[in-house]
């Protein structure tokens, strides 16, 4: 077996030092990535494998000199096009798009041929060295592109700027290498020729491997922090704000509204009869019944306006910007939405109290007022809508079908 050892030791070049650093690295992102695996957040399985073939890759590169020749070359190229792929598409996952693009994938079959050219048929160290950095900071520009076009944009913005900066860095890093190697700036006289700029951008390559999948473990960590902030606020079975968290934003949504000096307005919704619903098709259909209401008031609500389950089958929508009168109509406007979606098993109506806020009322009391309005609204009949007065009597002016 060749010497590669004492090759390291005592006077170990700087290329295969790197090399030994960055398999260490790799290792030790495929395991925190791997840590994440049963999480089950989309994505990870793919940049933990490519991890794991960028360390197997960069092994090859390592024992080169000990095996047959161009063996490790070979499956050391094999390795890092098809890691660069998967991290690619693991990016393209954990964001929700389509991870397989058919182009990328021919082009990296092409790649990999013209490799083979570049090593067997034709041999061209620098070529070679300029393709493959070409790809890599291909790679790069896809993840760091794809991190800035897909953020969820409510969610804290420095995790994404953070993978997007270090996939950007990386990519000019790889840029620079294609280009002074493709463009003969410089000439590579062996694949780890110890050169103070091969060492360079050696290093600098393998810098940008952590910082990467730093990123993507934070990213990771973000998507758990969303689920569980979730789980806190909104109701599983309507998708509506939690009572808690309906509570907390309208605060805070009233105190704007009061700096800004603009009004705002609330409805408190009713589902009739709902238990007669669960009498007759059985507490399942019930379940399934407020599901679909849920689902119904979420596609009419305006962009702004907050839906919150209060509890049962009581609901609070909170319209900002909004006068009473305009309030009355929106909620007429939701009644009918349900009106004309009806649950196929078990057709039902809501009656609602609408109020605007006056200078100085809190929440609880304008709650209190939609309450009585909404009581009104029960007892003219149901599936309607009412608005409170001023002086705590629901007056008559109401919104009713047809
Ligand atoms: P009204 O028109 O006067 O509002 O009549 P109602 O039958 O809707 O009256 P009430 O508000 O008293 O009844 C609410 C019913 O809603 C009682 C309760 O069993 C049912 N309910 C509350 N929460 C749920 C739920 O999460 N699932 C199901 N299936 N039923 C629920
Ligand atoms: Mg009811
Ligand atoms: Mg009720």
């Amino acid at each position: 077996m060749p010497l590669f050892i004492p090759a390291i030791f005592p006077i170990m070049p700087s290329t295969v030092a790197l090399l030994g650093i960055a398999i260490m690295s790799c290792v030790m992102s495929a395991s925190v990535l791997a840590s994440l695996l049963r999480a089950d957040v989309r994505g990870v399985p793919r940049w933990c494998a490519a991890y794991g073939l960028a360390a197997i890759g960069i092994v090859f590169v390592w024992a080169d000199k000990s095996l047959p020749p161009q063996v490790g070359t070979f499956a050391a190229h094999t390795l890092f096009l098809l890691g660069g792929l998967l991290i690619a598409q693991g990016t393209r996952e954990f964001f929700g798009r389509r991870a397989v693009s058919r182009v990328e994938c021919v082009a990296v079959v092409a790649i990999f041929l013209a490799v083979i050219v570049l090593t067997y048929v034709e041999p061209n160290l620098d070529a070679r060295v300029a393709l493959t950095s070409a790809y890599f900071a291909y790679v790069r520009v896809a993840i760091g592109w794809t991190a800035l076009r897909y953020r969820p944009r409510q969610r804290p913005k420095y995790n994404y700027y953070f993978l997007a900066i270090a996939a950007f860095v990386g990519a000019l890093v790889h840029v620079a290498r294609s280009v002074t190697y493709g463009f003969g700036f410089d000439h590579q006289a062996a694949f780890l020729d110890p050169s103070p700029l091969n060492v360079a951008f050696l290093g600098l390559g393998i810098l940008s491997f952590p910082f990467l999948s730093i990123a993507m473990v934070m990213l990771a960590h973000d998507r758990l922090a969303e689920r569980l902030e979730r789980l806190a606020t909104v109701d599983e079975l309507t998708g509506a704000l939690m009572r808690r968290a309906f509570v907390e934003r309208a605060e805070a949504m009233i105190a704007a509204a009061r700096v800004k000096g603009t009004p705002l307005a609330l409805a408190i919704l009713d589902i009739d009869n709902f238990k007669n619903v669960n009498d007759q098709y059985g507490h399942a259909a019930g379940d399934r019944a407020l599901a679909h209401f849920g689902t119904t008031m979420l596609r009419s609500v305006r962009a702004g306006d907050l839906f919150g389950r209060l509890g049962g089958e009581e609901f609070a929508v909170l319209f900002p910007a909004t006068h009473e009168a305009e309030a009355l109509q929106l909620t007429n406007g939701l009644r009918a939405a349900v009106a004309a979606a009806p649950c196929a098993q078990t057709p039902f109506t809501f009656s609602a109290g609408v109020d605007e806020f006056g200078a100085g009322d809190t929440l609880a009391e304008v709650m209190a007022r939609a309450d009585a309005a909404l009581y009104t609204a029960k007892a003219l009949g149901r599936d309607c809508v009412a608005v409170a007065s001023p002086d705590d009597e629901p007056d008559q002016r109401v919104a009713q079908p047809g």
